[in-house]
């Protein structure tokens, strides 16, 4: 039996449909409907309409009714198509050391940087990694964002990071939004691994992927193609290897050094994050691919590095996502709807521009085609902001909560 759940009505609702992937967007372009409602079936959306006309339908249907009774304004729930929450321990010394000017290799040398992590989440018991993931996943749907892409890569041997892709497919389980689940197995050689880099990702390559495929842990894999990590050459037969399985391939590139984003236009990868570095080299190879170009403000922040560089990259054509990049080093903050706003202020990006970035943008670089925008047959996820306006929400820099968030047609924060 259908369980049918009439929501509305809203001041106003921001479907997001029928905006192009890819390129510039004008707030003028940006699809507002007035006084609309929606109605759910089961996790999906069944149909969206001007409440008047809506409520006969779901008379019709025997709907159940979630009255709205002040102003809100509508629109799918928000999509973080890339962090690093989970881990173990805390980065907040190296945080200190480089705001009191030490170097990278100062901080490392110190005990600090990437490693620190790894070492301490080899350390945690996978329950505790489960319960830091769902606690940073539930502060993340209060902010409004209803999935959230997770990756490995504080593990770097081939149990460990089975130990990080399992505990985040248990959280996923556990908590509210939708856990998308990558591994960055390849996020530095380990330090304290006997042979060479091809070496390692051979072995990550031929003992991991396989078991990552039968238990169906991840169906994405990401390597940080950077100088000091991983070179574009070093790369290319782990990332030949992960096509060849069937994986979605993500590349962390050019955020201090290019060359990144050539390795993930040359493989057709779903989605080049950070591009702080890249240059109008770089803007035109990705404008003229299908892979999104993702922003990661949150770590410029964190860093006190320049931005993705965001509006020529929509000007060239590109794809433009905005996700956190949430991790103890680079980016502890962690708040998308922030991160998304000032990005915008600094890069003068349109309301729509960021508002496209951290919803349907977003799902095409997760390559998920059941989100991202409010049509019939996509999942109900949807979040309202008590405000009569849209503009509201990134006027107020992330500060504007929304106060109703419903994950598959079950309303989580709100009402009731
Ligand atoms: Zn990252």
């Amino acid at each position: 039996m259908k369980k049918y759940t009439l929501i509305g009505p809203f001041k106003q609702i921001l479907t997001m449909t029928g905006l192009p992937l890819k390129g510039p967007l004008s707030d003028e372009q940006l699809p507002i409907l007035e006084n609309g409602g929606i109605i759910m079936v089961d996790e999906k959306i069944h149909y969206i309409g001007s409440y008047p006309e809506i409520q006969t339908k779901a008379n019709h249907l025997n709907a159940q009714n979630i009255p709205i009774q002040s102003n809100m304004v509508c629109l799918p729930g928000l999509i973080d198509a890339h962090t690093h929450i989970c881990f173990g321990g805390s980065r907040a010394k190296d945080h200190a050391l480089r705001n009191s000017g030490k170097t990278y290799l100062e901080i490392a040398k110190a005990g600090g940087g990437i490693w620190d992590t790894v070492t301490e989440t080899r350390k945690a018991t996978t329950s505790s990694l489960i319960e830091g993931v769902k606690k940073r996943a539930d502060r993340h749907l209060a902010h409004g964002v209803t999935t959230i892409e997770v990756k490995s890569g504080y593990g770097l041997s081939v149990e460990e990071e089975l130990k990080m892709l399992r505990a985040i497919a248990q959280a996923d389980k556990e908590c509210h939004p939708d856990l998308i689940p990558t591994c960055l197995a390849a996020h530095m050689v380990p330090k304290d691994y006997q042979g060479s880099p091809a070496d390692y990702l051979l072995e990550i390559s031929t003992l991991l992927f396989p078991i990552l495929k039968k238990e169906k842990i991840a169906n994405r894999i990401d390597a940080f193609v950077e100088e000091g990590a991983f070179s574009p050459v070093s790369i290319a037969a782990y990332f030949d290897n992960a096509k060849a399985i069937g994986f979605d391939i993500t590349v962390h590139a050019d955020q201090f050094s290019t060359g990144g984003s050539d390795v993930a236009v040359k493989y057709k990868a779903v989605s080049a994050d950070h591009l702080e570095s890249s240059t109008e080299k770089e803007i035109q190879l990705l404008a003229k691919s299908n892979t999104v170009a993702t922003a990661l403000p949150g770590a410029s922040m964190g860093l006190g590095c320049s931005y993705t560089p965001a509006r020529r990259l929509l000007d060239a054509g590109a794809a433009l996502a905005i996700a956190s990049d949430w991790n103890p080093g680079s980016a502890p903050m962690g708040n998308l709807l922030i991160q998304a706003a000032v990005l915008g202020t600094f890069e003068k990006l349109t309301n729509t521009e960021v508002l496209a970035g951290i919803t349907f943008r977003a799902a095409a670089a997760l390559n998920l085609k059941d989100r991202g925008t409010l049509k019939t047959g996509l999942l109900a996820d949807l979040i309202a902001f008590p405000t009569d306006n849209y503009q509201e929400i990134l006027y107020q820099q992330g500060m504007l909560l929304p106060s109703l968030v419903c994950k598959k047609g079950k309303l989580i924060v709100g009402i009731n």
